[in-house]
């Protein structure tokens, strides 16, 4: 058994200051790393914020434009607010739903070659977007 003299001691401690350093450096690495992702999460909530006020203005201006259209030609008697009615409603159950929705079909993606749902912008299994492949 060695004796603990003040080296030993001495020795123990400059141990422990150095293994208190390391830990502070790794802390501290983790600590800018965190920093680092909230950073990009800060920036990509802001880009998804504007994309979506992007998109709300643009559904507000189709809106607006739609509304116009079934006035005018309900004005000029091309057709009844009820046969534009009657028309979205047979659209609408065109794929066997009315949920309000249009409904489009199955693509292929074009990198792996499964079926993807219509309306989605990117491959569900490869990422790929899927806006390129319309036609
Ligand atoms: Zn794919």
């Amino acid at each position: 058994m060695p004796e603990s003299t003040p080296g030993n001691k001495g020795l123990f401690w400059k141990g422990r200051e150095m293994f208190d350093l390391i830990w502070d450096l790794i802390q501290q690495s983790r600590i800018s790393n965190l920093q680092s992702e909230a950073d990009s999460a800060r920036a990509a909530s802001r880009t998804t914020d504007a994309r979506v006020a992007e998109l709300e203005r643009t559904v507000e201006s189709l809106t607006l434009m739609t509304m116009a259209l079934g006035e005018l030609l309900a004005q000029k008697g091309v057709v009844s607010s009820e046969e534009i009615e009657a028309r979205v409603r047979d659209i609408d159950l065109s794929d066997g739903k009315l949920d309000g929705r249009v409904a489009t079909s199955p693509r292929v993606c074009r990198k792996c070659g499964r079926m993807i749902a219509g309306d989605r912008v990117n491959c569900l299994y490869c990422g790929v977007l899927m806006d390129q492949d319309r036609p």
